[in-house]
């Protein structure tokens, strides 16, 4: 009998993850790993940020869900190229998935891809897809406790948005002792109050995306990530 432990399982990915991130490189395009609950809004802040950049900047986008293709189209309307991944029942994307995808994009031209992963804040944090800086969609909704349980995506983040900030006046949610959780988990930490629905805070994050798309261009000298380096998120 052959038993496979987890820690090869990991490897395998490890290893995928690391020719996906010199793909990448090779073709200086940024990757943003999008990783949140169900239903913090990740698709809809991923509409919003897409209407404001692409004029600006060459995106594609990899959906990751356990079935059907209705993100893929939320965001193929906007005429971006867009693969969906459908995991049948995994409740993760891996780097192979992520690998295959790539077959799909207009790599040479992309300046930044997104890849929503599945709705899942636990094991998406453990596998590197080669991406260079993973990003944590948190919504008010979920409650301020959400970084102190789940600490793991909060270390390993670049930067989390915290989203329907509009609902801040109907709910009890503490944005000073919920940012202040995050930071003490990760000091590094870029946070992103919005609301997709009113459009406010998403100037401080596109810029921010902006500023990491410059810097894999060769175009500003000065870490963006609060003196962490990019591709440095395994
Ligand atoms: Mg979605
Ligand atoms: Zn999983």
């Amino acid at each position: 009998m052959k038993v496979i432990l987890v820690q090869d399982l990991l490897k395998a990915n490890t290893d995928q993850a690391l020719q996906n991130r010199s793909l990448f490189d090779e073709h200086r395009v940024i990757v943003i790993n999008l990783i949140s609950a169900p239903g913090s809004g990740k698709t809809t802040l991923l509409e919003k940020t897409l209407a404001l950049i692409k004029d600006r900047l060459y995106v594609g986008v990899i959906e990751g869900d356990i079935s059907t293709t209705r993100d893929a189209e939320r965001i193929a309307s906007q005429a971006i190229p867009v693969v969906q991944i459908n995991t049948q029942g995994a409740c993760h994307l891996d780097a192979q998935m992520v690998a295959q995808a790539l077959l799909e994009l207009p790599l040479k031209e992309l300046d930044l891809i997104f890849i929503e992963n599945v709705g899942n804040l636990v094991c998406p944090a453990s596998f590197d897809l080669g991406e260079h800086c993973k990003v944590a969609v948190l919504s008010v909704t979920e409650g301020s406790d959400k970084p102190a349980k789940y600490p793991e995506i909060f270390l390993k983040a670049h930067a989390v948005v915290m989203s329907k900030t509009d609902l801040l006046p109907y709910i009890d949610f503490n944005m000073e002792d919920c940012v202040a959780e995050m930071q003490g988990i990760n000091k590094n930490l870029n946070v992103f109050p919005t609301s997709s629905k009113m459009g406010t805070g998403m100037a401080d994050w596109i810029e921010w995306l902006e500023k990491l798309v410059q810097e894999k261009r060769g175009e500003v000298d000065v870490p963006c990530c609060n003196g962490k380096s990019i591709g440095s998120s395994i």
